[in-house]
């Protein structure tokens, strides 16, 4: 006797392959049976031998039955703690969210709440303590998270610890360090290292550091997920620079997020995945994810020329108050106008706690060209102010890519569909990028029943079994006997995203079911009070 039964499946298996109609058998929290059944079946026949053969049924009335969508690209480990439900990724269907992406990491830390200060944009909130990985997760068990978390070490966050976050190369004990942080982190079971090489500190590593760092991972068998070190002019000799690295030292590579900002560079994904093709063909394991929407979401600081940087967020407030220092670097960024950077797209989505008398929550929403015609200034002097008056922690969302490189992008075979997204209550503050809400429903919804882009089998692999293998979870992201029982079930017809840039507090609808280790998180479109995720730990 089953678990749990689930009969009138749409059973699509996250292979690739087409789906059937048939029937998904869950004992033990694992799927203990997978039957094609004839799609005619009378009620009487359905029902009588349904009753003793589960102790609960679920007929799917042929909606589609999937595994639980894997997110590669999460930043959910800063947010995940405040918000355990994630019912803004339980109601799209997803079960499990690689976290630790950018080269950002909750650990190693010496401050958790200086980590708490510096990730305000990601509605970072903690409420333990840890030092490195295995103190975090266990921090992560015990609030008992929603959908599961697997976890990597990032760059950045190893950086700031080990050497702090200014502007200056290890020497080779620090080096060592790093790479000693590296192993620990493998060894409490996190699955990948990360780079983001755009942002402060982690900028600062030169290509040998890393090279250095990714073979250390390699080492532990880590995926080496990369925040390319440029995503508009020099897209091609970034993807060059993850390439070499992870050739060198024989490492499983991701490229996070591919696009390319900017009128100028708009075409150059193509290349990319060119590039990425040619490395698989040398015998490089290289694929790369990809949101499906034409902004991103990050630090107004990333904005900012590099040196602005150098030292941390305080030392970016005491240069901004030094007049000729600000002028340069609000000088530098104007530079960009026009190439990768649209003032006019650059869009507040939240600021951290602000200065009293000037504090500028009304601008959020408003593109920082919006704000310096309000504030009678230019857009860079607006985004200095913003800065300024809320320590330097403000979020944005950046219109910046060109629809056409999205769906090149997202058809390619070699792509999964990942969020770059957080958990996130229903409803909340801030203008929120909406790829928290919808990313997999808006792949499932615009792309493949509006536009046909791909099909639905293809969508699914892109969410399921293609960010598995990426983790070598073998109990994961395939609809078959033995693995375990993180499934979804949506209406192909209706199942859609809500959530816009103008409107973003809003859940996704149509998928009417989730279990989450043969447990039932998602019950009828609601999201169960009990929660069954934890954290995945990698032997
Ligand atoms: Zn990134
Ligand atoms: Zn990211």
């Amino acid at each position: 006797m089953f678990d749990l039964l689930i009969t009138n499946a749409h059973i699509i298996d996250g292979t690739g392959q087409p789906g059937f109609h048939g029937e998904v058998g869950i004992l033990d929290g694992r799927i203990s049976y997978v039957a094609h059944t004839p799609k005619t079946v009378s009620e009487h026949e359905a029902e009588a031998p349904h009753e003793s053969r589960a102790r609960q049924m679920i007929d799917a009335h042929d909606q589609v039955v999937v595994p639980g969508f894997i997110d590669l690209h999460s930043h959910a480990d800063f947010s995940i703690m405040a918000d355990p439900a994630a019912q803004t990724q339980l109601r799209q269907g997803v079960t499990t969210a690689l976290v630790g992406n950018c080269g950002s990491s909750p650990f190693p830390a010496r401050s958790v709440t200086q980590i708490q200060r510096d990730n305000a944009h990601l509605d970072a909130e903690f409420t333990a303590e840890w030092t490195g990985a295995r103190g975090y997760s266990e921090a992560v068990d015990d609030v008992g998270p929603g959908i599961n978390i697997a976890l990597q070490v990032g760059l950045s966050s190893i950086r700031s610890y080990v050497i702090g976050s200014n502007d200056a190369a290890p020497d080779s004990q620090q080096l060592d360090a790093m790479k000693r942080q590296i192993v620990e982190a493998a060894e409490a079971g996190v699955y990948g290292f990360s780079s983001g090489l755009i942002y402060a500190p982690g900028m600062y590593s030169q290509p040998k550091e890393v090279a250095a760092l990714v073979a250390e991972a390699a080492e532990s068998d880590l995926l080496y997920s990369t925040h390319m070190r440029n995503e508009s002019h020099s897209l091609l000799a970034a993807v060059d620079e993850a390439i070499d690295a992870a050739t060198a030292a024989g490492a499983r590579l991701e490229i996070s997020h591919l696009k390319a900002m900017g009128p100028e560079n708009y075409g150059l994904p193509a290349l990319a995945l060119e590039r990425i093709e040619k490395a698989r063909d040398g015998g490089l394991d290289v694929k790369a994810d990809v949101y499906p929407y034409t902004a991103s979401s990050t630090r107004l600081t990333s904005r900012l020329p590099g040196y602005a940087m150098d030292g941390g967020q305080e030392a970016l407030l005491e240069q901004l108050s030094d007049p000729v220092q600000r002028s340069k670097i609000a000088g530098d960024m104007a530079a960009r106008f026009g190439k990768d950077i649209d003032p006019e797209g650059v869009v507040i989505a939240a600021l951290g706690s602000g200065d009293t008398d000037h504090d500028y929550t009304w601008a959020i929403g408003e593109s920082i060209a919006q704000i310096g015609r309000k504030e009678g200034c230019t857009a860079e002097e607006a985004a200095m102010r913003l800065l300024s008056a809320h320590g330097a922690s403000v979020g944005i969302v950046n219109h910046a890519m060109a629809p056409e490189d999205v769906a090149k992008v997202l058809s390619h075979p070699l792509v999964s569909v990942a969020s770059d997204g957080w958990t996130l209550r229903p409803k909340g503050e801030g203008m929120p990028h909406p790829r928290s809400f919808g990313t997999f429903v808006r792949v499932l919804g615009k792309y493949v029943r509006e536009e046909g882009l791909i099909t639905l089998e293809e969508a699914v692999r892109k969410m399921t079994s293609q960010p598995a293998e990426r983790l070598r979870l073998e109990d994961r992201g395939v609809i078959s006997q033995g693995k375990v029982a993180d499934l979804a079930i949506f209406d192909a017809d209706s199942v859609r995203e809500n959530s816009t840039f103008d409107d973003p507090w809003q859940l996704a609808s149509g998928v009417s079911t989730v279990l989450v280790a043969g447990n039932l998180a998602v019950n009828e479109g609601e999201v169960a009070s009990e929660r069954h995720g934890t954290v995945l730990r990698k032997r």
